[in-house]
């Protein structure tokens, strides 16, 4: 399995640094944040060494996604929030601070202040046809 020796959570994977770990599997790995935008914020991580969504093989993001439902379905019933986010980032301009991939599960409350959410302004729609069609072209 790959493995980066400086990664945080390859280090976790290996057992060298501890985590407070909810579920394993043969592919992935959750365990709590430890640093919680609110109780509950929990991790699911791929356990191959892979930087973020584009590197990782289809197989492993299915595989990771699964493990997250798991763990935020459990995180909903064990605290009820009245919202939930599923986040996940890649590269520092979208705030990726560990470079291995990973999905998180988030607890929201009504006015907690993250600023993830936006307001609903409608798009120009011939710029977003003639985006997807560039998009479509790279598919
Ligand atoms: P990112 O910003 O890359 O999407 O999220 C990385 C997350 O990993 C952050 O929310 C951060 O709190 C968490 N994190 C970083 N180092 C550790 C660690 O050593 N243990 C745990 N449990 N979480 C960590
Ligand atoms: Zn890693």
């Amino acid at each position: 399995m790959s493995s980066k020796p400086d990664c945080i959570f390859c280090q976790i994977v290996a057992g060298a640094i501890p985590c407070f770990k909810l579920y394993e599997d043969e592919a992935t790995l959750a365990f709590m944040d430890i640093n919680p935008v609110h109780p509950g914020h929990a991790l699911a991580i791929v356990k191959p060494h892979y930087a973020d969504l584009f590197a990782t093989p289809a197989d492993l993001l299915a595989a990771t996604t699964a493990t997250l439902q798991k763990v935020a379905t459990a995180v909903q019933t064990t605290l009820k929030p009245p919202g939930m986010n599923l986040l996940q980032c890649n590269g520092p301009a979208a705030a990726q601070s560990v470079p291995h991939f990973h999905m998180h599960a988030i607890p929201r409350h009504a006015d907690d202040g993250l600023a993830m959410n936006w307001d609903l302004v409608p798009g120009n729609h011939d710029d977003i046809a003639a985006l997807a069609e560039r998009i479509r072209a790279n598919l």
